[in-house]
């Protein structure tokens, strides 16, 4: 399953982190649901395969921890998301489908 790219219209803004949005349902610590607006990682499909952290030319990313996530103990966490330029690359490298990027949803 791969993240919602209309999220911002099905889910509601639950929380803040680290300056960006977090979009419910969260039910910690097996729920997280999708971190981020203009970029977003659905926390619920990543696996930290971490090729986004390594291709993101502006370092969008950073590691958080998720512990007793079914999915993973890390997430990729949008935390800089204000320097995203669109390029595209975390969509296209992430092997779950995880990431939607979409400037005009900022
Ligand atoms: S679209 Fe490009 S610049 Fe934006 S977060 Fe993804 S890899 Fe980084």
């Amino acid at each position: 399953m791969a993240i919602d790219p209309q999220f911002h219209e099905n889910r509601e803004k639950v929380d803040d982190h680290e300056g960006h949005d977090v979009w419910g349902p969260v039910e910690e610590p097996e729920q997280l649901g999708i971190h981020g607006t203009h970029v977003a990682v659905d926390f619920d499909i990543c696996i930290a395969d971490g090729a986004c952290l390594e291709d993101c030319p502006v370092d969008v990313f950073e590691w958080v921890d998720s512990p007793d996530h079914p999915e993973s103990e890390q997430k990729a966490d949008p935390a800089n998301e204000a320097q995203c330029i669109d390029c595209m690359l975390c969509v296209d490298v992430c092997p779950v489908d995880a990431i939607d990027v979409d400037a005009g949803r900022a």
